[in-house]
């Protein structure tokens, strides 16, 4: 029939606008921006980097700059510069740090690309979007700064997801702590190093060479009664006439 969809479309509108004065939930209007909406769990908007301690953001960032993020981001509107030195993470382990890190967020598209190729869970999506701003150069380039957000933040926005990482990263905490344990203790049994074998295996020193019959010290031999000569032999002193 001509006019049947308006006439459908005007019964879902009345029964909505009926319906809203007993249902709060078919109540789709907000009063924004006095009444912020609640986003649901698996919104997102732009990445953010993940730092373990919120007094120190710089010191426990999660991002030990291995460049993966920058390589794989479509739009390229990643830069990350890697530190010339290496300081401790959050667990003690010397790694590299990002001494640059930025987002162009006027050129990110959201895809989560990044997040989904980070090795370390140290970049996450936000759920920021009031970023409403007057340059679009100097405003929606983001900073390493900027960027840094803690944990605590992680867990406020997505809750399910930041629990999941958290237990996850707890478990490769421990196996690595006792891996690290079990190696030392394994070296701490190893027995003392026999004594090497080319020591034992020394050909002995050739012995002394002969002494020649001519190097044999002279024996004196007393003459028998009777016979002239000198005790000393052929060459004793000569006798005196
Ligand atoms: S969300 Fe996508 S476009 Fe934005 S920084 Fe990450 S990889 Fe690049
Ligand atoms: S955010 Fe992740 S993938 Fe990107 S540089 Fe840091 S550790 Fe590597």
């Amino acid at each position: 029939m001509l006019g049947s969809g308006i006439i459908k479309g005007l019964a879902v509108t009345a029964k909505n606008f009926v319906g809203s004065y007993y249902d709060p939930a078919r109540m789709t209007t907000v009063e924004y921006p006095e009444q912020p909406t609640v986003l649901p769990e698996n919104y997102r908007n732009f990445p953010f980097l993940v730092s373990e301690n919120a007094t120190d953001p710089m010191g426990t960032l999660r991002c030990v700059a291995c460049q993966i993020c920058e390589k794989e981001c479509p739009p390229q509107c990643i830069i990350i510069e890697k530190s010339k030195d290496k300081k401790p993470d959050a667990n003690g382990k010397m790694q590299l740090y990002p001494a640059v890190f930025g987002i162009d967020t006027s050129v990110c598209m959201s895809c989560q690309i990044c997040v989904e190729v980070c090795p370390f869970d140290a970049i996450k999506m936000d759920k920021v979007f009031e970023i409403a701003a007057t340059d679009r150069f100097l405003d929606l380039y983001l900073n390493r700064e900027q960027l840094a957000k803690p944990n605590t933040y992680y867990h406020q926005i997505h809750p399910e997801e930041a629990a999941e990482v958290d237990g996850r990263l707890t478990a490769d905490r421990k196996a690595a702590e006792e891996k690290a344990k079990a190696t030392a203790a394994a070296k701490a049994a190893a027995p003392v190093a026999a004594p090497k074998p080319a020591d034992s295996a020394v050909a002995p020193k050739p012995a002394s060479p002969a002494v020649k019959p001519q190097d044999e010290p002279r024996r004196l031999v007393s003459p028998k009664p009777g016979e002239g000569g000198s005790p000393l032999g052929e060459g004793g002193p000569a006798k005196s006439s």
